[in-house]
C-alpha cells in the first residue's frame, strides 16, 4: 500500500509498505479523511521523539472498517468510525489506574505515528478495536470528524487539567487549533473571562467565536505583564498551555493566583529543562499546581465528544480552514502545517466519501 512516512529527522515522503495484519482484538481501517497535526511537524522536523525510519505519520482521521479480529464484538467491516489519536491498551494496569494514555509506559497510549505506523496510509491498524473506535454520527461530515481525533479531546483536556470552574478567569496560551478547543472547553465549563494569547488573525477570529473575551500578543511584551495588567494585578485562576515553549511555564506560574492551576497539553520539542520561577511559585509553597498531560483516548471519550459535536454545542468547522481532496494533496497539507500561513488553522485531506 501507499503511505506517507517520516523517512528520517527532517524528511518525510511517500513509501510502499505492506497492509497491516489484523490480530484477534484489532481492526484494519481505511481513512475517509485525514488531518495533519502540529505534533507530526514536531516529530519530523524537530526530531522531538527521536529518530524514526519509514514510520507512517498521522494520527487524525475518520475511517471505514475493512476487517475486524475474531474477538471484536461491536464493529464490523463497513462501519464508519471516529478514530482517537490515543489508542490505549484497555486491559493494562495503567488503564486500571486511571491513566490509560500511559498504558505500557509513559505516553505509550500514543501509538499512531509514535510507536507504530500512523493513519496516513491506504490502510491502518487499530489495537483494541472495541475499546478505541467509536461510531461516526451521520450528522458529522468527514472533515469535521477529523477534529475529534485529537483537537477536541486534547484542547478539552487542557481545560480538564487546569480544572476550570464556574466563573473562573482563564488564560489560554496558544490559540492554534488545540488552544482554540481549550477556549471552547473552558467556555463550556463556565469560565467567566478567557484571555487568549496568539496572533494569527484566523485564530484570533475563531477564538472570539469559541468564547475568548480578551486578547494579548506574546510579541508585544511579556505574557505575565499583560495578563497582570488586564486582571488589575490579581492574576488568573487557571492557565491552559497549548503553545509556546519551555519559557511559557515561567510565565504561567507568574500569571496564576495562589491555589490556581496550570494545565499543559503542549508538546515541548526543544530544551531539556522547564524553569519554574522560585519566588512567584511561593518559594515552593504557593499552591500553584502544574499538570501536563497527554489527552486520554478511547471509545467512551470519542462517543461523548462526538455527541457534543453532533448536538451543535461545539462547531468544529471554524478550525477547518484548508480542505484538500485526494492523497496527492497530503504533501501540501503537511507543508502548510509546517509553515503556518496567517490564514491557516488546520489542513485536512478528504480521501473518500465512503
Ligand atoms: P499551533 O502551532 O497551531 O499553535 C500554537 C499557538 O501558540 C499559536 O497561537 C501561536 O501563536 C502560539 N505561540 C507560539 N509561540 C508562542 C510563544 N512564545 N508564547 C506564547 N504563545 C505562542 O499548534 P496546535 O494548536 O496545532 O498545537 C499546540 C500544541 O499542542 C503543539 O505543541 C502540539 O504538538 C501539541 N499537541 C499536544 C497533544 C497532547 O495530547 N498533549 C495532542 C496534539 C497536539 P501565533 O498565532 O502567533 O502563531
Ligand atoms: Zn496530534
Amino acid at each position: 500500500m501507499k503511505a506517507f512516512a517520516m523517512l528520517k529527522i527532517g524528511e518525510a515522503g511517500w513509501i510502499e509498505k505492506d497492509v497491516p495484519a489484523c490480530g484477534p482484538m484489532d481492526a484494519i481501517c481505511r481513512p475517509l479523511a485525514v488531518a495533519v497535526c502540529t505534533s507530526d511537524i514536531h516529530t519530523v522536523y524537530e526530531g522531538a521523539i527521536g529518530e524514526r525510519s519509514n514510520l507512517i505519520l498521522g494520527h487524525e482521521c475518520c475511517a471505514v472498517v475493512t476487517e475486524v479480529g475474531s474477538l471484536v464484538k461491536d464493529f464490523k467491516a463497513g462501519d464508519r468510525v471516529l478514530v482517537p489519536a490515543i489508542t490505549p491498551d484497555w486491559n493494562s494496569l495503567e488503564a486500571q489506574g486511571g491513566y490509560a494514555m500511559h498504558s505500557g509506559g509513559m505516553l505509550a497510549g500514543w501509538k499512531f505515528s509514535n510507536i507504530k505506523d500512523g493513519v496516513f496510509a491506504e490502510y491502518f491498524h487499530v489495537n483494541d478495536a472495541d475499546g478505541n473506535l467509536a461510531y461516526l454520527p451521520d450528522s458529522i461530515n468527514t472533515v469535521n470528524a477529523c477534529m475529534l481525533s485529537d483537537m477536541v479531546p486534547t484542547g478539552f483536556h487542557g481545560a480538564e487539567l487546569a480544572d476550570v470552574q464556574f466563573g473562573d478567569t482563564v488564560l489560554v496560551v496558544g490559540i492554534g487549533p488545540v488552544g482554540l478547543m481549550s477556549v471552547a472547553g473552558a467556555s463550556l465549563r463556565g469560565a467567566s473571562r478567557i484571555i487568549a494569547v496568539g496572533t494569527r488573525p484566523a485564530c484570533v477570529e475563531a477564538a472570539k467565536k469559541y468564547g475568548a473575551t480578551d486578547f494579548i500578543s506574546y510579541k508585544n511584551g511579556s505574557i505575565e505583564e499583560q495578563t497582570l495588567k488586564l486582571t488589575s494585578g490579581k492574576g488568573v485562576d487557571c492557565v491552559i498551555i497549548a503553545g509556546g515553549d519551555e519559557d511559557t511555564f515561567t510565565s504561567a506560574v507568574k500569571c496564576v493566583k495562589p491555589g490556581g492551576k496550570i494545565g499543559s497539553v503542549n508538546y515541548l520539542g526543544g530544551a531539556d529543562f522547564v524553569k519554574i520561577p522560585r519566588v512567584e511559585w511561593g518559594v515552593g509553597m504557593g499552591h500553584k499546581m502544574i499538570n501536563g498531560g497527554l489527552m486520554p483516548g478511547g471509545r467512551l471519550r470519542m462517543e461523548k465528544l462526538g455527541s457534543l459535536v453532533a448536538s451543535g454545542r461545539v462547531d468544529v468547522s471554524h478550525l477547518c480552514t484548508h480542505v484538500f481532496e485526494g492523497w496527492d494533496s497530503l504533501t501540501e497539507a503537511v507543508r502548510l502545517m509546517k509553515e503556518k500561513p496567517v490564514d491557516l488553522i488546520k489542513a485536512i485531506v478528504k480521501i473518500s466519501e465512503n
